[in-house]
């Protein structure tokens, strides 16, 4: 598919100037334009890129029924010399049809995706914020649009990609709670996807951490609670004196692109990385012992979110503040490969 197939239906007048760029909240400010694209007759049609506006479904849609939905979350970001990058899009696009395959939902073609995505951000350029730690903010999502109560899979779907210029992310300082009764995913369940029902079902348990006056829960696996795996909607990071130790990728833990690619960097700046299972007694074990020196969330949204404490058993750990943390270190080094302040040895940047 070429750029010039995509049809285009311009925004009378943009909303921009309607726009505080110095103050913008994450994610609920949008872009003037999104694409669409329909999967009817057995095939993906040629997307439309036309101005952000909603969409009429039919009650009996199976997404609102059977919750058939997929999303991704990616950023673009302006350089110095005003080009706009994005940060390997390519790995959003596989990871978005791995979910499709487990939630039967057709593979969109790459060249669909990545045509499609580059023309919108053609379109919408003036909205790709230029403030430090400010980004675009792209969130492409599939869901079942075709009918019928009947609890099978849909014959059509869409795809759309909407774009939200987004501030800096901010978490503050992150008292989190370790899970012991809750779980966001299983063996053999969905975990590993980005389908919309793994965050509905995580609202709950994190509404009860929150009424106890923790921000975020740490998941634990669903069979013993004894593992650490992930840090709300974000993959986990946990140094133990200087060795960093991430929980592996499984059925249960999304393949964070984020997570990945701080492991490379890590790795390539001489740290000790180890991916393996972590408990929580050893977790417990290194904060009573003082080697359990850092922890932090890492995802596109706050790229890494430190871990100031948390609560396990009615009980507070708080973790030491570090003059220099290894948080904050790994999230510039990746920040300034983002946005072409630092060589990008690895050719993540597109
Ligand atoms: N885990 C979960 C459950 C997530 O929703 C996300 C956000 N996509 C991540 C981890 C981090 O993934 P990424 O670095 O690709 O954003």
């Amino acid at each position: 598919m070429q750029s010039s197939d995509i049809k285009v239906q311009l925004i009378e007048e943009s909303k921009i100037s309607q726009v505080d760029f110095n103050n913008l909240p994450f994610g609920s400010v949008f872009s003037d334009h999104m694409l669409e694209c329909d999967y009817k007759d057995g095939k993906w049609q040629t997307p439309v890129i036309k101005p952000y506006s909603p969409i009429t479904l039919d009650p009996s849609a199976k997404i609102f029924h059977y919750g058939q939905s997929i999303f991704e979350g990616m950023k673009a970001y302006k350089d110095a010399e005003g080009s706009t990058l994005l940060f390997r899009p390519l790995e959003n696009c596989k990871r978005l049809n791995k979910s499709a395959e487990r939630m039967v939902i057709p593979q969109i073609p790459e060249d669909i995706f990545m045509t499609g995505l580059k023309k919108l951000l053609e379109i919408d350029n003036n909205w790709i914020p230029t403030k430090e730690g400010s980004s675009l903010y792209i969130r492409p999502f599939m869901f079942a649009s075709g009918n019928g109560f009947h609890a099978s899979p849909a014959n059509a779907f869409k795809l759309l990609i909407c774009t939200a210029p987004s501030g800096a992310y901010f978490a503050g300082k992150v008292k989190v709670l370790i899970e012991e009764k809750y779980a966001r995913a299983a063996n053999g369940g969905v975990g590993f996807a980005k389908a919309g029902g793994n965050y509905a079902a995580q609202f709950y348990p994190t509404q009860l951490a929150i009424e106890k006056g923790y921000n975020q829960v740490i998941w634990t696996d669903d069979n013993t609670h004894e593992y650490i795996e992930e840090a709300g909607a974000m993959n986990i990071f946990i140094r133990i004196n200087d060795t960093l130790i991430t929980s592996p990728t499984s059925d249960r833990i999304l393949d964070g692109i984020t997570r990945k690619s701080i492991i490379q960097i890590a790795k390539d700046s001489g740290i000790d990385v180890e991916v393996r299972k972590i408990t929580v007694s050893e977790v417990i074990a290194a904060a009573q012992s003082g080697s359990l020196k850092e922890m932090f969330g890492a995802g596109t949204a706050a790229v890494i979110s430190p871990i100031a404490g948390f609560g396990y058993q009615e009980k507070d750990y708080d973790l030491p503040e570090l003059e220099n943390p290894l948080a904050l270190q790994l999230k510039k080094q990746i920040t300034d490969i983002q946005t072409n302040k630092a060589e990008d040895p690895y050719g993540w940047r597109v």
